[in-house]
């Protein structure tokens, strides 16, 4: 018997001001964009009829900026109803912090900025419902890994205490479940988070009371600058017995799906559109070629906005229509 398993899938969708086409809003009564809304109600609209998806990462705000701006009330109900109408389950889709944050350095002016967006950027996960929010570790520069990791272990503590103890949404104080996903990122200027391990011991800093509120997303562009040649089944097959070892399957709840503009180990971070790059059509054949990945939702980072994207997730399904399925297993496009 063949065992088959659904393909997650979807891109990120930029948020922002945007002129809301007016026959797309009336076909669908439910998502009645409004003037002011920031763009979180379009969101499922557009992962399923731009990009052709089934899950999204977006920014809750805007990420280049260190004054957080909240989504209304009204607007945050009218993206959780656009969820259900567009069928998409919260647990697919991500939101990715600021590019600010950095909880690893040394300036503390940074760090204690950083916290405080962490902060606010689980208020509006909660208002949004959305359970997962993805950092990156974030740079030592140049005062090493140990000093990185035990700062970074800290402003987690800090997060996960102040949030666990009240989030307001809607006025009301709740306790805050948000899973932060630390993001495997490219190996430059003193990043931490290239490896699995290093993964492992950011998690060996968090008190045991708010493990569960970590999670792993691998990031396929960051991880072949890091050496991860998942073009090969032997690097693809190093790739998972390094996660299951370190971090335990279940943490593992993302994968960004980048193809890379520069050769493997090259320390670069420059995202390529699928079969575009390094990686190749051919590479994530062997990548998809494991059943490993197969309940993982898989998001998009690559060049362009919906359309270009919605041709990279072509090329995927394509890429999966080929897969051997006398493996005993198969993807259902
Ligand atoms: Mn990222
Ligand atoms: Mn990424
Ligand atoms: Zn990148």
């Amino acid at each position: 018997m063949i065992y088959q398993k659904p393909v997650k899938i979807g891109a990120h969708i930029g948020i922002g001001s945007r002129v809301v086409d007016p026959s797309l809003v009336s076909r669908y009564g439910g998502q009645d964009c409004q003037p002011e809304c920031k763009g979180f109600c379009r969101v499922p609209q557009e992962a399923v009829e731009e990009v052709g998806g089934n899950a999204f990462q977006i920014f809750n705000h805007n990420p280049r900026f260190w004054k957080v701006n909240k989504p209304t009330e009204e607007e945050a109900q009218r993206f959780i109803r656009n969820m259900e109408v567009y069928s998409i389950l919260p647990e697919n889709c991500l939101v990715h912090s600021s590019y600010l944050v950095n909880i690893a350095g040394p300036k503390e002016d940074v760090y204690e900025k950083s916290i405080l967006m962490l902060e606010q950027e689980i208020e509006i996960c909660e208002q949004l419902h959305l359970p997962f929010l993805n950092i990156h570790p974030g740079s030592h520069l140049g005062n090493g890994e140990e000093y990185g990791i035990q700062r970074i272990g800290n402003a987690l503590n800090r997060v996960f205490i102040s949030t666990a103890a009240s989030v307001t949404v809607s006025t009301v104080a709740r306790t805050s479940q948000t899973c932060i996903l630390l993001e495997s990122v490219s190996p430059k200027g003193g990043a931490i988070g290239f490896k699995p391990v290093q993964m492992r011991y950011i998690l060996d800093q968090v008190h045991p009371d708010f493990r569960h509120r970590i999670g792993y997303c691998y990031d396929t562009c960051h991880g072949f600058d890091a050496g991860y040649d998942i073009t090969k089944p032997e690097g693809v097959q190093q790739l998972i017995t390094e996660i299951r070892e370190q971090l335990g399957w279940d943490r593992l709840k993302m994968i960004h799906l980048n193809d890379s503009k520069f050769p493997l180990g090259a320390h670069q971070d420059r995202h390529a559109n699928i079969g575009e790059g390094t990686i190749g059509m051919d590479g994530f054949k062997v990548f998809f070629s494991f059943p490993d990945w197969a309940d993982i939702p898989c998001l998009l980072e690559t060049p362009g906005d919906n359309a270009e994207h919605r041709e990279d997730i072509d090329r995927i399904r394509s890429i999966l229509h080929e897969i051997d399925p006398t493996q005993g297993w198969e993807w259902r496009t």
